[in-house]
């Protein structure tokens, strides 16, 4: 097991990042941890670098301290890179480059570690229960409770995805007893929509198209329409699962324009398509049931290579 406090126990300056476009998982992990050790660690000085995450996420303790910008820095002490390896860190990667010592957190399948120390489990349902795993439960308090219990829930669909095993469950239990208001964190940060995301979810649903014999799905949001809509990729989140939620879908693959000729494009499926293998041949990663990756040519191009692939793991099952 990691010892967090032992590895730290040294360092003067620690910092904390975590994947580009962060997620509830990467934002909950990386404040959780962030109180963690400042709570622990008062001598030290604690940074969280992150692209500036939505702002359902603003009630977890220390969301304001976290740093959107990415000024040249002494090199840190420890670096930690939660929820992703060092590839996926964008302009934080010059700290990991540069730090003494990298520590790498993850439960991504297709990180093979890139710390100098690396905890990866891939069976644990995401980020933010690993860094539970791994603080010492009578240091804990509801404001880390709170910001692990919220990264746990997106990660696992509130409890509902087959990442969720029972330790998780019981996790759960023991994060509510800190007496936060569980209810309303899972209604704000993961159900709730704007008027213009419910507005744009309405139309990726509408434009949608099925292939393969009805059991892939994909929608496509393109920049005119995204600006047209005034809305950023984050307005865009849980699209793709409102898609395979659609019955008789095994693969749903959401898709927005990032570039010209470029799409993000985003992968679930319910059981039998390994989407983490289809995305990784496309330079991508995730989990067998959600995974993303970037593309490059037209949406037809996209799709056309996509469908082959996704083609291939429906045969294998
Ligand atoms: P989403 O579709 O919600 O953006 O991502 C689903 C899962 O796939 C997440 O675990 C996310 O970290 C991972 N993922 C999404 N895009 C990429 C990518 O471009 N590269 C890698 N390695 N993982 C990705
Ligand atoms: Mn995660």
């Amino acid at each position: 097991m990691l010892d967090l406090l032992k590895e730290c126990e040294e360092a003067g300056r620690i910092g904390i990042s975590g994947h580009i476009r962060p997620d509830g998982d990467c934002v909950g992990a990386c404040l959780g941890l962030w109180q963690y050790l400042k709570k622990c660690l008062p001598q030290a000085q604690v940074q969280v670098f992150l692209e500036k995450p939505a702002d359902i996420f603003e009630e977890i303790k220390g969301f304001g301290e976290i740093c959107s910008e990415f000024p040249e820095e002494e090199p840190f002490d420890v670096f930690f890179v939660l929820d992703c390896g060092a590839d996926r860190l964008g302009e934080a990667e010059k700290y990991f480059r540069t730090a003494n010592k990298t520590i790498n957190i993850d439960h991504h399948i297709s990180n093979p570690g890139s710390g100098s120390i690396n905890y990866i489990r891939p069976q644990v349902g995401s980020s933010s229960e690993l860094i539970y795993d791994l603080m010492e439960e009578d240091k804990l308090d509801r404001d880390i409770a709170m910001a692990i219990y919220i990264g746990i829930i997106h990660d696992t669909g509130v409890f509902q995805y087959s990442n969720t095993s029972p330790a998780t469950m019981e996790k759960g239990a023991k994060l509510i007893r800190y007496g936060f208001d569980f209810p309303r964190l899972i209604q704000e940060t993961f159900y709730q929509k704007t008027y213009l995301q419910a507005q744009i979810l309405g139309r990726a649903l509408m434009e949608s198209i099925r292939f393969l014999n009805g059991c892939c799905i994909v929608s496509v949001i393109d920049r005119k329409v995204m600006d047209f809509y005034n809305v950023e990729p984050k307005d865009l989140d849980g699209i793709v699962n409102q898609l395979r939620n659609i019955k008789g879908v095994e693969c749903a693959i959401f898709m927005y324009q990032s570039g010209v000729l470029e799409y993000k494009v985003s992968l679930r499926s319910s059981e039998k398509v390994n989407v983490a293998e289809v995305a990784a041949y496309f330079g991508g990663g995730g989990h067998a049931r959600a995974a993303g990756c970037t593309m490059k040519g037209t949406f037809h191009d996209c799709i056309n290579n996509l469908s082959l692939h996704i083609e291939r793991e429906l045969l294998k099952s």
